[in-house]
């Protein structure tokens, strides 16, 4: 598993491994990695690129593996852990079976949580939501 910030190699880098690896439910990189992904659910691609051409991410995760089913794939994970993505992000696999070409792509959100998010209006445009769940909280300004 091949894990790449978005921040210099410093020492800045490792709190978000492990805040990627504690969401993903691994304690260390080499820990089977999980599948399905927590709160795993399928999306449209179109979501996943119209958020990274907008917003920036905290780690992006390449993996090749086998699938329950034997089948082999690419994943391209990233983690964004903003806004109601708090703690998860996005995932894109790439079935593999006519290697080099992509037989299948498949999207997909995922989140440690399955956040239940409840919003309080803090400021004249401005909300906090705060997660039920887990207390993850982000604030959002509706005069954008
Ligand atoms: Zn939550």
């Amino acid at each position: 598993m091949l894990i790449r910030s978005n921040r210099p190699l410093d020492k800045l880098q490792e709190p978000v491994q492990v805040d990627l690896l504690t969401s993903l439910g691994m304690g260390d990189i080499y820990d089977q990695f999980p599948w399905p992904l927590p709160n795993m659910k399928a999306c449209e691609g179109d979501a996943i690129w119209r958020y990274r051409s907008h917003y920036n991410f905290c780690a992006d995760v390449w993996l090749d593996f086998q699938l329950p089913d034997g089948r082999h794939a690419t994943l391209i994970l990233s983690y964004i852990s903003h806004g109601h993505n708090q703690r998860g992000g996005f995932a894109v696999l790439v079935h593999r079976s006519h290697y080099p070409q992509p037989s299948l792509v498949e999207y997909f959100t995922w989140t440690a949580c399955d956040h239940a998010y409840k919003e309080e209006r803090t400021g004249r445009c401005q909300h906090k939501l705060t997660c039920t769940k887990c207390g993850a909280t982000y604030a959002v300004d509706s005069s954008d």
